[in-house]
């Protein structure tokens, strides 16, 4: 191993405890100039860790643009060398991390497409044994932690011991203001199952435009992620892919400066007592809640025997309607949100079903 080799690594595993790690760079290497210009670019800006691009793109329908391929490695391998910015790409198959690690790329990613795919994952993981390189691993493009965590299991079972998580959204059928669905929750359940884990966002697939970046970044940084994968283009409308959702390395610069980072553990200890007590209200709020549910579920049961005893259905579609109603009414006075509402009248009126189902039942 050459010195600089070996200096790169250290910057790698530097790179890797760097909060918040920012990653940027294309979508996809178009051309040599474009590369070096962005990389350029970005280094400038003195925020960015990471490189980024994609070689081989995995697209949804054939006919846009695939990846430049393989030839865009040397390109990578350059900008690596211009800047001192370790590079990251996305592998999806054998060759290609064979490719990516001829040519001496720091960090790999497994794409949302891939994620899905267990024997995609195992290709992948069987080619990274025996090799020293951190992996970053995207969520899948369904909702589903059990393959997120399965590809994650895969890649350590192969001897990867450094592994991040990539919060990209989920694809969603119909109108969204997002590409891909952020389903904040399931990303908040991975980090608490995986808390040793680096977990960073990638605004630019959530969001597939330009003007909700920030508000989804701010949001990121408020659920304390570790940092950013970000797609940034010199000519963002002339890009070769995923245009709308890029930004110039400049503007990239100057939204990581309106965020308001926030520090899990920098406060004094009257913030920490504070904050404890208001964690306790809360825990004391949650054990009222808890009991409230189960009393009502107590009275759906009651409910359940009366019209199990008269033989009429459980469900009262105007009853449905006229209790929603009401909540409508009331949480628009106590500022909860429709969309809350309606999850939680759901959620607690299928308990209730299931509840009376049995009752019915026995
Ligand atoms: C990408 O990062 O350019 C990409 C293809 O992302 P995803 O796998 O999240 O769709
Ligand atoms: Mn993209």
């Amino acid at each position: 191993m050459t010195v600089s080799e070996t200096t790169m690594k250290e910057t790698v595993q530097a790179t890797w405890k760097k909060r918040p790690l920012i990653i940027s760079g294309p979508c996809s290497a178009e051309t040599e100039e474009q590369v070096l210009e962005t990389a350029q670019r970005l280094a400038k800006t003195g925020k960015v860790n990471m490189l980024r691009a994609g070689i081989w793109k995995p697209r949804t329908r054939p006919g846009s643009f695939e990846g430049i391929g393989t030839k865009g490695l040397p390109w990578m391998q350059q900008a690596k060398k211009l800047t001192g910015l370790p590079i990251t790409v996305e592998v999806a198959t054998a060759k290609q991390v064979e490719d990516a690690l001829h040519f001496d790329v720091d960090v790999l990613w497994i794409g949302a497409r891939t994620t899905v795919n267990p024997f995609s994952v195992q290709e992948v993981a069987d080619a990274l044994k025996g090799v020293k390189l951190p992996v970053l691993i995207k969520n899948p493009i369904n909702p589903d932690l059990e393959l997120w965590t399965g590809a994650v299991e895969r890649v350590a079972k192969a001897g990867i011991d450094q592994i991040g998580l990539i919060h990209r959204g989920f694809s969603a059928y119909g109108n969204s203001e997002y590409r891909n669905a952020p389903m904040w929750h399931l990303a908040i359940e991975m980090k608490r199952r995986n808390p040793e884990l680096p977990f960073i966002n990638d605004p630019s697939h959530i969001c597939g435009r330009r003007d909700i970046l920030l508000d989804v970044m701010q949001k990121a940084v408020n659920l304390d992620y570790d940092g950013f994968i970000i797609e940034s283009h010199i000519d963002p409308d002339k890009a070769w892919s995923d245009a709308k959702q890029q930004v110039t390395p400049e503007r990239l610069a100057e939204m990581l400066d309106e965020i308001v980072w926030r520090k899990e553990d920098s406060a004094s200890e009257e913030f920490h007592a504070a904050l404890e007590k208001l964690r306790q209200q809360i825990n004391h709020l949650d054990d009222e809640l808890m009991q409230i549910l189960g009393q009502r579920m107590k009275v759906a049961e009651q409910i359940g025997l009366y019209k199990k005893n008269n033989e009429i259905t459980i469900l009262q579609t105007n009853r449905w309607n006229e209790i929603l109603e009401r909540a409508f009414k009331q949480g628009d006075k106590l500022g909860l949100s429709k969309e809350f509402i309606t999850k939680y009248f759901d959620a607690v009126h299928m308990e209730s079903i299931n509840h009376q189902n049995k009752i019915m039942n026995d």
